[in-house]
């Protein structure tokens, strides 16, 4: 069985003269036997009180098996099921972090989270405030920010995300994550889709703009994301091999992003407009869709536009049909070749949207609530939403204007 050695991503070293954080998780463990790993984990910490945080859902998928699992450790436990009897779903908000904080005793000495990305943010941030490590259970492949720092929390309507901590460590049970619900699985998928287009952005930006470039990071991500590709028909059909390919994936990608301090690898402009569309919907207070579902559409856009739109401009830019002054014409001159072969060596996008369709996710942008003249909006002006040179910011500066 194929797989990718996480171990030895992160004792690699770099020389590359950006500033590189040093990994603070202990252990990553992506086994049939994740849970009993867990459980031996937090014996040798000889901890005396932890404490659950679940929802309804992955409270049934892993949290009571795992509560059975660390009986026979003797330590005390509480268990904290955010939201409420009549909420639809649960949300990483002021509401949520209230619940969780004040189910926490100030005796207990780890967090535990049981859930998927959203889970994961409340109990990231709860823990850090209240000066407690946490211990990741992911239940499902869905998102590369389980090892993240960053914490998205929508607090009064509006969506920021705070620097805390990543887990102490991380134990994803395969068992669980081949169970996990199919549109998970494909939302997980689309999050490392978009590195075919973030990539493409980071090594745009280092050329034009002179954006901060780590080669080991870029490769870790290229990795991550080359492997989920090559395997992509065992991750549709879910088996083991593919779906541990797909969860070492998204670890690998956080990683990535951990270890460079930002979020360059992981994210350009195709999260760019998922964050577009994502206040969009907290405004309108719609009912919020997967992240992964959001990068999947937003990706199959980015690169057609990439492909079509920013190529063409390219070219005729090369031709000298299209003139700014600028210090990035310059750069653009100096790299013209480079900057077309990024282009060139995306996927196509007829083959992302491929994919996608292939793990059942969603392709039409309509059926999420994404209407035509958001994402109008969001190619003109989602680049405003991160101070991050990609291909549509230098687009919408320099060229859109010329062209209309
Ligand atoms: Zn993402
Ligand atoms: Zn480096």
């Amino acid at each position: 069985m194929e797989e990718l050695n996480l171990d030895e991503w992160i004792s690699r070293d770099c020389q590359c003269g950006n500033p590189h954080f040093d990994m603070t998780i202990e252990q990553i463990v992506i086994e049939r036997s994740a849970l009993k790993e867990a459980v031996l984990f937090l014996e040798t910490k000889n901890y005396q009180k932890l404490t659950i945080v679940a929802d309804r859902n992955t409270y049934e998928v892993a949290g009571r098996s795992f509560l059975q699992a660390v009986k026979q450790l003797k330590i005390l436990t509480e268990t904290c099921l955010v939201g409420y009897e009549n909420d639809s779903e649960v949300i990483a908000d002021e509401k949520s972090i209230v619940q969780v904080m004040t189910s926490v005793s100030a005796n207990t000495e780890i967090i535990i989270a049981i859930g998927a990305g959203t889970i994961h943010d409340i109990v990231r941030f709860v823990s850090y405030k209240m000066g407690k490590p946490f211990l990741s259970i992911p239940t499902a492949p869905s998102v590369d920010g389980f090892t993240s720092m960053g914490a998205p929390i929508i607090v009064n309507g509006n969506k920021k995300t705070y620097q805390t901590q990543a887990p102490i460590a991380v134990f994803a049970e395969l068992d669980i994550l081949m169970e996990a619900p199919k549109k998970m699985i494909a939302a997980g998928f689309g999050d490392m889709l978009g590195k075919t287009t973030s990539l493409a952005d980071w090594q745009f930006g280092h050329l034009i703009d002179e954006e901060p470039f780590c080669p080991l990071v870029f490769q870790m991500t290229e990795q991550a994301l080359e492997k989920c590709l090559i395997h992509f028909q065992k991750i549709a059909n879910r088996e083991e091999e593919g779906i541990k390919i797909l969860m070492q994936s998204l670890i690998l990608s956080g990683l990535a992003m951990l270890r460079f301090g930002q979020s360059h690898p992981a994210s350009g402009a195709e999260h760019h407009l998922s964050h577009y569309w994502e206040m969009d919907f907290i405004k309108k207070q719609k009912r919020q869709v997967l992240h992964g579902e959001k990068v999947s559409i937003s990706t199959c856009l980015i690169s057609k536009f990439y492909q079509t739109t920013i190529k063409t401009a390219l070219i005729e830019l090369k031709k000298g049909s299209i003139q700014f002054s600028d210090k990035r014409m310059e750069r653009l001159k100096i790299n013209e070749e480079k900057i077309l072969d990024i282009l060139m060596k995306m996927p196509a996008s007829i083959q992302i949207q491929e994919m996608v369709r292939g793990l059942g996710g969603e392709l039409n942008p309509q059926s999420l609530g994404i209407s035509e003249e958001l994402i109008e909006s969001s190619l003109q002006n989602a680049h405003l939403l991160r101070e991050r040179s990609t291909f549509l910011s230098f687009y919408n500066q320099f060229i859109r204007n010329q062209k209309a």
